[in-house]
């Protein structure tokens, strides 16, 4: 069984429709995926029913920003019920930070010399409700002002760049617990990749499973070098967590990232579907 549990469509800032996604999984020939958009499940009912036309099992997902001692952190939950009021509530409130920025991110851009407007940004995201510096990038790329999201990132929109903006994260802790009041199973996306090692260490994972039941760890991932994955593998079996593997699949908007490059292990993906099965979440169709 091939399963890949982590992946984005232009809900958020992958740039394929849910349906596109999901047609190219199967090409891909996953058996199992997860959709795993930024702070919204928008995308989910069109996956969904994608998945039952073609025979591709699509299992309900999340990958919420939050935040742990200053730092930004993503939390993928698994099997959410997707109406829970809390969580939505959250949810809104994250995007609400997204939206929030942009007259901000857009005037700092316009500063330095790259006019831009918030209705370049919002025209660049299209319809999705869910959106991030992927989009600007894109008004940027459409401006003529970079060639790529790659080269926006890495010379305006970076964590440490002149045109980054702060947004509202919800604390990880939090994070969890909502994961987990909407009958979900919570994993930490990615944990030490991008320099997050030195916050996440192992005894402040142990805090997270202690006092807010953390299910899992995401471990074959593309930010992850070998060492780092047979660290955070051995780390995770120590601590009794569920170890995943996936793309993080953007389509076009994120380099080296393609379908199925990372998957989870059966018997990984038994376990989450065992605790959301428990916990009365939602099950893939
Ligand atoms: P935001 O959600 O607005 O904070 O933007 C962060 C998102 O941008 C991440 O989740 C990635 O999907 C994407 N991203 C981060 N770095 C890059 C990069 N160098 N190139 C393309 N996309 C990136
Ligand atoms: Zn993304
Ligand atoms: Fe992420
Ligand atoms: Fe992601």
């Amino acid at each position: 069984m091939k399963i890949d549990l982590h992946t984005h469509s232009s809900v958020s800032d992958g740039t394929d429709s849910p349906t596109r996604l999901v047609l190219k999984a199967h090409d891909e020939g996953l058996d199992v995926i997860a959709l795993t958009d930024h702070d919204t499940f928008d995308g989910l009912l069109e996956a969904v029913e994608a998945g039952k036309r073609i025979g591709l099992s699509v299992l309900g997902g999340i990958e919420m920003s939050c935040r742990a001692d200053g730092i930004t952190v993503h939390l993928l939950g698994y099997g959410c019920d997707p109406w829970n009021r809390p969580l939505l509530e959250e949810l809104a409130r994250i995007r609400l930070g997204r939206t929030g920025r942009l007259q901000a991110t857009a005037e700092r851009l316009t500063a330095a010399g790259l006019p831009l407007t918030v209705d370049d940004i919002v025209a660049a995201a299209g319809a999705a409700p869910s959106i991030g510096r992927p989009h600007v990038a894109d008004a940027m790329v459409a401006k003529g002002y970079v060639a790529s999201r790659k080269q926006a990132f890495d010379e305006w929109l970076g964590d440490d760049k002149p045109a980054y903006v702060q947004r509202y994260a919800c604390p990880i802790g939090r994070g969890i617990d909502l994961v987990h009041e909407a009958k979900g199973v919570a994993i930490l996306a990615h944990p030490w990749g991008r320099g997050a090692d030195r916050v996440l260490t192992p005894q402040y994972l142990e805090q997270l499973i202690a006092e807010h039941g953390l299910d899992g760890v995401e471990v074959e991932h593309e930010d992850h070098d070998p060492h780092t994955r047979e660290l955070l593998f051995q780390m995770g079996a120590r601590l009794g967590l569920i170890r995943t593997g996936s793309s993080d699949y953007h389509g076009t908007g994120k380099k080296g990232h393609h379908l199925a490059c990372n998957t989870t292990r059966e018997t990984a993906y038994r376990e989450i579907l065992r605790r959301i099965k428990l916990r009365g979440g939602m099950l893939p169709a």
